[in-house]
């Protein structure tokens, strides 16, 4: 049966992330949205404390160490997503920008070879902020990932890779990113492989994509393969791994299956920025609203609404989570969730806004959670396409296929 109690475990650390947001994260936010980049000093410091994004909690781990970890891997999903709407909370930009393996982590983790688990999930010590990055869109290969056109030529002792890839969070100072591209475009999604590409390997170089309306803080990066060789090794999961056979898994199957666990953390930080809008909000409602009468009560509904839409995308989100926990497939969940908040969390900052007046309007937290939130409709798979995902799953379900 589904259980949404909060374990002693996912409490400790929902304490620990909200004091680490409103104390180390908040006060930065401003001054590193206004610079677009997050000071490293401040990266560096808060990677000795051992603050990630870490790759197994987006993961739910390694599914083969389960017996000894057993208690940890089966809350890892609720626990990411309890923490990322802490830590999106404080600034969604600076959270996404924390070192660690992120979107890549969990690719690696569900496909990687043990050695490529320890290779590339290994790097993430106190030594130094790194970070790892998930490359799968493209200019003309966004919503539609069947479509995507970077090469991946097969040749002595590994694959030589040509395209480009766009709009790749952390992607310019990654450690590591993992590159889906096609060995034969005829044989559409099973010709997919995901790659584990290494930072100055020749032939690869990025770019950092520059004045975004929000999560101006984070590193969006795009990136260019020429001629770029990468070792067998490199190949996540092995070449025994792929197969052209539908039942077998394809580098499309992996990108795709890393949203299942990813959506529902996506889901979580719109939901921490909604509710940074809707506290904020209410502190003003309270200390300036009394003196307007009846505005008053006109902002009671408004406020109201507010706080029903952030519970019930929670609960969807929290749903998603447990089902990876407990191994239930919740692909069409975690697109619900996803769907659910990004949409609820522009509304909620969009209310925030109006009741605010021309104040949040002014360089204000609530006008830069506006405009930070305005891609969680986007990333992880724009609102339609979460439909299309759900859309799926129900006509499978409802045998509705003719
Ligand atoms: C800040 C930021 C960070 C990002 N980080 C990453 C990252 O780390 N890694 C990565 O790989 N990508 C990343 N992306 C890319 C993001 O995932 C894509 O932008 C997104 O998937 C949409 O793809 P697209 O831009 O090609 O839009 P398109 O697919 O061209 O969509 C354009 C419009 O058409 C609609 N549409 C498309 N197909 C359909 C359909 N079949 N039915 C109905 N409507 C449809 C879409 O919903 C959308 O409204 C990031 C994007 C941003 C803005």
């Amino acid at each position: 049966m589904i259980s949404l109690e909060m374990t002693p475990q996912m409490k400790q650390i929902q304490q620990l992330t909200h004091w680490f947001a409103k104390n180390e994260i908040r006060p930065i936010a401003m001054e590193a949205d206004k610079n677009e980049e997050v000071p490293y000093e401040w990266l560096d410091k808060v990677n000795k404390m051992g603050i990630h994004l870490n790759a197994s909690s987006f993961s739910g781990g390694d599914k083969k160490k389960e017996s000894s970890t057993k208690k940890k891997e089966r809350e890892s999903n609720r626990i990411a997503v309890v923490a990322t709407e802490e830590m999106a909370w404080g600034c969604p930009a600076i959270a996404l920008s924390l070192p660690g393996a992120g979107l890549g982590g969990p690719p690696v983790s569900s496909s990687g070879t043990p050695e490529q688990k320890e290779r590339f999930l290994g790097i993430f010590t106190k030594d130094k902020p790194r970070w790892g990055a998930y490359a799968l869109t493209e200019p003309d290969a966004g919503s539609d990932a069947s479509g995507i056109r970077t090469t991946a030529t097969k040749v002595d002792g590994g694959y030589i890779l040509n395209g480009q890839k766009i709009f790749i969070t952390n992607g310019g100072r990654a450690s590591w990113n993992v590159v889906f591209a096609t060995i034969d475009r005829d044989l559409g999604r099973a010709g997919q492989r995901a790659f584990v590409v290494e930072k100055g390997t020749p032939g690869f170089s990025c770019a950092r994509v520059a004045e975004k309306m929000g999560l101006r803080a984070n590193e969006t990066a795009e990136l260019v393969f020429e001629d770029c060789f990468v070792p067998d090794e490199n190949l996540l999961g092995g070449e025994e791994m792929y197969s052209q056979d539908k039942n077998k898994p394809s580098g499309f199957k992996v990108a795709m299956a890393t949203f299942d666990s990813t959506r529902p953390i996506v889901a979580a930080m719109a939901i921490g920025i909604a509710r940074a809008a809707y506290e904020y909000t209410v502190d003003i409602v309270k200390k300036e609203y009394p003196k307007h009468g009846r505005l008053y009560h006109q902002a009671s509904e408004l406020l109201a609404e507010m706080e029903q839409d952030i519970i019930a995308a929670r609960l969807l989100t929290w749903e998603a989570a447990w089902m990876a926990d407990v191994g239930q497939a919740n692909a069409k969940e975690a697109a619900i969730c996803k769907a659910v908040a990004g949409k609820q969390a522009l509304d909620i900052c969009s209310k925030g806004i109006e009741l605010l007046g021309p104040v949040g309007l002014d360089g204000h937290i609530v006008e830069k959670l506006y405009r930070d939130v305005k891609v969680f409709d986007i990333f992880e798979g724009t609102n339609q396409v979460q439909h299309l995902v759900t859309a799926r799953r129900l006509y499978a379900e409802h045998d509705l296929y003719v």
